[in-house]
Order: C-alpha cells, then structure tokens, then sequence
C-alpha cells in the first residue's frame, strides 16, 4: 500500500476482467444483470462506481417510468413513440425511439417481475399516472402512462437491480473513481480497460477488460441551479470526448420548469400529473395561455420558457424572477400518499406546508439529451458515419441514443436506461463471444499517475472550487433557457479561459484516504469539457428547437437544422470541430410543435 500518493509512486494493481461497467446507476446495473445472466457464473463482470451504487443519482428519481401499458386508460405504445418524438421537436431518431417505446411495455413487465414495488390500482394492476407531454392520440388530451412507487420510483429500480447484481454475482468495485480509459487517442479503438483511483486508499487500480461500458449519468454540475448531483460531473462523457469520440447534440439540454427556487433541488413533474398548476406573481394560471390543451402538462421546454416570459413580462411573484406551484387543492391524501418526498422537501426546506402555502419555483438544469453517440445496442461510434469503437460501449443518460432529440419528456430517462441499459448488456455479452482480446494499452496507467501525482505535488495554483464557480455561473446566465450569438460567444471565450486557468490547480489535501480535493479537481477537468462541447455546439445551431432557443434565431428551422450535432475534441486544445448527422426520420414527418 502506498502512503502518500505523490511522494512515492505507487504501484498499480491489475485486475484482469472479461467486462467492466462503469456507474452503478440504472443503465450501469440493468447491463451488468444482463451480462451476468447471458454469459453465467463464471464470467468476469465488474461494476465500478464512485459512489457506492445506493448513492447514484437514479435513486434520486421521483416521479415515474412510463410505459403504454393502459392499466387505467386505453393508450398505445405507437401514441407514446409519436409523444416522443414530437416531445423531442423533431430531433430524436425515429427508428432508435421506436425501440424504446415498444420495448417498454415488456421492460416495465419484467422488472416487475425482478421484483420492483410499484404502486398498484386497486385491482392490483400497476398503477399509472399523468407526466408532461403524454398523450392520448397523438396530443388529443393527456394520458396516464408513468409506472410509479410513490415519489420514490428510481429508489425502488436502484434497490431492485442493484439486489439482482448481488444475487447473480456481479463483482462491485465501490468508490474507484475512473479517470481514463484504455484506448489508443484516435477514437478507432480498441478498447482494453479503465484505469481508476481508489478513492480510499488512493490507489490507482487498471481494469484490463475487453469490454467497457460508460454509464456515468449525465453533467447538470456545469449550471449554478441545477437538480443534479454534487457528482453529476460528465466523468464518462469527458473521458470518451479525450480519447476522440465525439459528442452528439451536447446544445441540447433541459431546463426543467419546477425547481425549488435558489436551490435547485427538483420538485418532480408528477406533482402537476397528481394536479398541481403553476400561477405567477398576479395569481393567474398562466399556462393556459402558452399550451390552451395540455396546460401545466406541456413539455419542459415551453413551461421552462413560458416561466421565464411570466417573468421578463414583470409578472413573477413580488417582481422576482420566480413563479408559484399551488397543490393546496390536491389534499393530503395525495400529498402524504404519492408525493410524500417532494412534500417533505417544502416541508424540511421551505419551511412551508404545500397544504396552505404557495410553493416558489424557478426552472433547474436538469438532464442531458446529448452525450457520447451510440446505436440501439449501446455500441460507440466514433464519428457521424456510425463507426463503431470496438469494445467501448455507452448506456443512460451518458449516451445519447438518440431517443430524447432536442428535448425529454419526463419519465422517458427512467425508461432509456433500462432498455439500452440491458440492451447494451446483451451486445457486450456478444461482443465478448466474439472478438479477441485487444493488446492491453499501458498509456492510461502513466498518465493517470502523472495527472495524480502533479495535482498532489502541486505548491501553488487555483483552487477548482472557484474555476467551478465561475464555470457554473457563466453556463447558467449565457448557455442557459434562452441564448443569443453574443451571450454564447462570451461564454465560449470565459470557458476557454477557465480551461486554461485550470491547467495549474492547487489541491489542499495532500493526503491519500478519500481525498474529496483530488477527485474535484479531477471533476473540474470533466466538467470543462463537457460545457466546451455544449457551448459549441450551442453556437453553431442558428435555430431555435426543443430545449435550444436563441432569440435571434427564433424559429425552427428543419431544412438547415434537422440533423444532429457531432463535436470533436481538438487534442491542440482549440475550439472543437463540430460535424453533423442527418435526423432518422421513419413515421412522423416533422409538423409545427403545439401543446
Ligand atoms: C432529482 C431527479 C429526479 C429525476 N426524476 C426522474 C423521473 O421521475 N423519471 C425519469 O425518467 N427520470 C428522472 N430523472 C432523470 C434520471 O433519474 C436520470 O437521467 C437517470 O437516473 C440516469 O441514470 P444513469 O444510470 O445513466 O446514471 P446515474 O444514476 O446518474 O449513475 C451514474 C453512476 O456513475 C458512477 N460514476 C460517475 N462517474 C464515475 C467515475 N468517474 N468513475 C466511476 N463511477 C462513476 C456513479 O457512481 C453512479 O453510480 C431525474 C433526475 C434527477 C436529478
């Protein structure tokens, strides 16, 4: 065991392993269930996760995971793929989201079966509930499609696979964060393992493996009021980025309308499919003026913006940039019942009583549509021709599919880490039957020991926490709801440099036990990335769609803009190449987009 990383250097342990799944989230846990059960006892299948798995961000979902299963009413899973796409404006892959869709009623079946608690009609169905977007027939009127377990829905999913993983033997690597991925720069691949740092011991750890899978989650991290996780940080979408691969539609992510206002923590969508409504400052259901059918339930990107023009039109409560969630008339019965967490965050936060008291909102980032591009089998292309990477496989909301396009209705993020999550475990288990191992690539291992040890020798520098900030702030303000050439412009030149200010950080902490200073700084790098490629491609797409909207680009634009954006690191460390993909148009011909 070594001391103290940085004053000597350390060994690094080898683990040699058939597969290795990167994130105990959902997708990370489906795909090493999958995988386990495919290819039976004796495969070597590992999950590594720098959280322990109870702790991923999935289990911090509330409101639901849908599925046409018409428990309460007659929908199908046709309404629910048309829903989709139309939700996404256009830019989802009709033929990736059709997939999704379809398979859904089966994948809620059997994750039933693996023993998940939903709530249930009193008949003992699995009961079903309102979300925005949801449709009957094709925008007719809203329909019950989200599966839920109270508020609580992602919690009972991470408990149910994460006690699958155990009991067929999948191994848990626990708080190793990885840092690289063994992969020649260039994203041709192959693949051969990841290398990670211990986080107690400080160790660094190689995982030689034949597969990997990315299932990170998503980077909420780079806004300043976000509903995401302090270690929501893009760790797999950065790597992936570094080693080549480039990232699709990064323009494209959510605002979602109901954040607790000032702290960001998310008020989920079921609270308005239970019945809530949105009033601004004149006390005034203003919905029904920006979507006359589906009111409160339209998607997040035009409640998000329908908040944000309450507010520049002075109409935000006393003049302030926030509006009111009302849920005083939904009775405790409800609240108590099917919203117990959401009512106990006003409760313990707010010190408010949703019973009595009206609730102050303000739109959160909240979840990335754009990532690391794969197929419907989780498999990586390493450009907009759809080259695969051999061995590098992405799934959850790390990857972009595309299923979400250029906006996500809500519980579809649930439901896409569970299809392409076990999808890409079932290719992984393919993959592994038939290709040969890849000459294992040391580079990582150095590098890692190199990047480590310099941010533990480091004297002098900043610190990330105040780059962070700043990043935070700016991304908020300039590449948040609303955008324009020059906000986008300004953010991209302070990204540029806090990048280059970050090249020479300062880490506190000299230690080697859970040194939380090393693993930020590490994260920073991750995050800067990550917003590099998202203001990028922000400022090229001259259109406004789905969660995009530039105000001197107002309109959609489908001859120019229906295709996906694909950005590429530029290793000189100037402003990524950025590159495009046609949209898979098969059903539903794009029509102007109204709720
Ligand atoms: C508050 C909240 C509520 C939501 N509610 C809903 C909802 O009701 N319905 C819905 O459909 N969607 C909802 N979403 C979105 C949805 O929960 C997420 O998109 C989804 O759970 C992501 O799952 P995942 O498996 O991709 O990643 P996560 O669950 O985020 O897990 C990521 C995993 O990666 C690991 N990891 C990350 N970096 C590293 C690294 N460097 N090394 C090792 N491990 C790493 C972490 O330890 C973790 O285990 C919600 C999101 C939030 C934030």
């Amino acid at each position: 065991m070594s001391a103290l990383l940085g004053l000597r250097t350390p060994g690094v342990h080898v683990h040699e392993l058939d597969a290795v799944v990167v994130g105990a989230g959902g997708a990370g846990l489906y795909a090493a269930l999958e995988l386990k059960r495919d290819l039976g006892p004796e495969a070597r299948v590992a999950v590594i996760s720098k959280l322990y798995p109870s702790r991923s961000h999935t289990g911090a979902a509330q409101g639901g995971v849908c599925a046409a299963l018409g428990n309460t009413e007659e929908d199908h899973w046709e309404w629910h793929w048309f829903d989709t796409v139309k939700g996404g404006d256009y830019l989802v892959d009709q033929d990736a989201a059709e997939v999704m869709c379809h398979d859904a009623v089966e994948t809620i079946i059997n994750l039933e079966h693996l023993g998940m608690p939903f709530n249930r009609t009193p008949e003992g169905l699995i009961d079903q509930r309102r979300f925005g977007g949801h449709t009957r027939n094709e925008g007719e009127a809203p329909v019950r499609r989200s599966c839920y377990a109270a508020d609580r829905t992602g919690h009972a999913i991470l408990q149910t696979l994460f006690q699958q993983c155990i009991k067929h033997g999948v191994t848990f690597y626990d708080e190793f964060q990885v840092v690289d991925l063994a992969m020649p720069l260039g994203p041709g691949g192959p693949v051969s393992g990841v290398v990670a740092l211990q986080l107690a011991s400080g160790e660094i750890h190689s995982f030689r493996a034949r597969a990997v899978l990315l299932a990170t989650g998503g980077f909420g991290k780079i806004f300043k009021v976000t509903s995401n996780a302090h270690t929501l940080t893009g760790d797999g979408v950065a790597l992936a980025y570094r080693r080549g691969v480039p990232l699709e539609d990064m323009e494209m992510y959510q605002f979602h309308p109901t954040g607790m206002y000032r702290l960001g923590f998310l008020l989920s969508e079921a609270v308005r499919g239970e019945g809530g409504i949105l009033l601004n400052g004149e006390g005034e259901r203003f919905m029904e003026r920006y979507a006359p059918t589906m009111k409160d339930l339209a998607s997040r990107d035009v409640v998000s913006r329908a908040i944000y023009q309450e507010v520049a039109a002075g109409r935000g409560v006393n003049g302030e940039d926030y509006v009111h969630l009302d849920v005083r008339h939904l009775g405790s019965e409800i609240l108590d019942r099917k919203l117990p967490d959401v009512t106990g965050f006003v409760r313990t936060y707010f010190k408010l009583e949703p019973l009595t008291d009206l609730i102050p909102i303000q739109p959160t980032a909240h979840y990335a549509m754009g990532g690391i591009p794969t197929d419907i089998d989780g498999r990586v292309q390493a450009d907009e021709r759809g080259t695969p990477v051999p061995g590098l496989f992405a799934a959850g909301e790390c990857a972009c599919v595309s299923v979400h396009g250029a906006n996500r209705l809500g519980t579809n993020s649930l439901l896409d880490i569970l299809v392409f999550g076990r999808r890409a475990g079932i290719a992984m288990a393919e993959h592994l039957r038939t290709a040969a191992p890849p000459a294992p690539d040391l580079a990582g291992e150095a590098s890692v020991q190199a990047i480590v040890g310099g941010l533990l020798a480091s004297r002098e520098g900043e610190r990330p926490a105040v780059i962070r900030a700043e990043l935070q702030e700016v991304m908020f303000v300039k590449c948040g709801v609303y955008r324009t050439e020059r906000l986008l412009t300004e953010c991209r030149e302070t990204v540029r440099e806090l990048k280059r200010r970050a090249e020479r950080l300062f880490v506190d902490d000299k230690g080697c036990r859970y040194n939380t200073d090393l693993s930020e700084a590490l994260e920073l790098g991750f995050l800067l990335e990550c917003a590099e490629a998202a203001v990028a491609s922000a400022t090229a797409r001259q259109e406004s769609r789905g969660a995009h909207a530039r105000e001197d680009y107002p309109e959609r634009d489908d001859v120019k803009w229906l295709k996906h954006s694909f950005a590429f690191r530029d290793p000189a460390g100037g402003d990524p190449r950025l590159a495009y993909k046609p949209v898979t148009v098969t059903r539903f011909a794009p029509k102007p987009r109204t709720y």
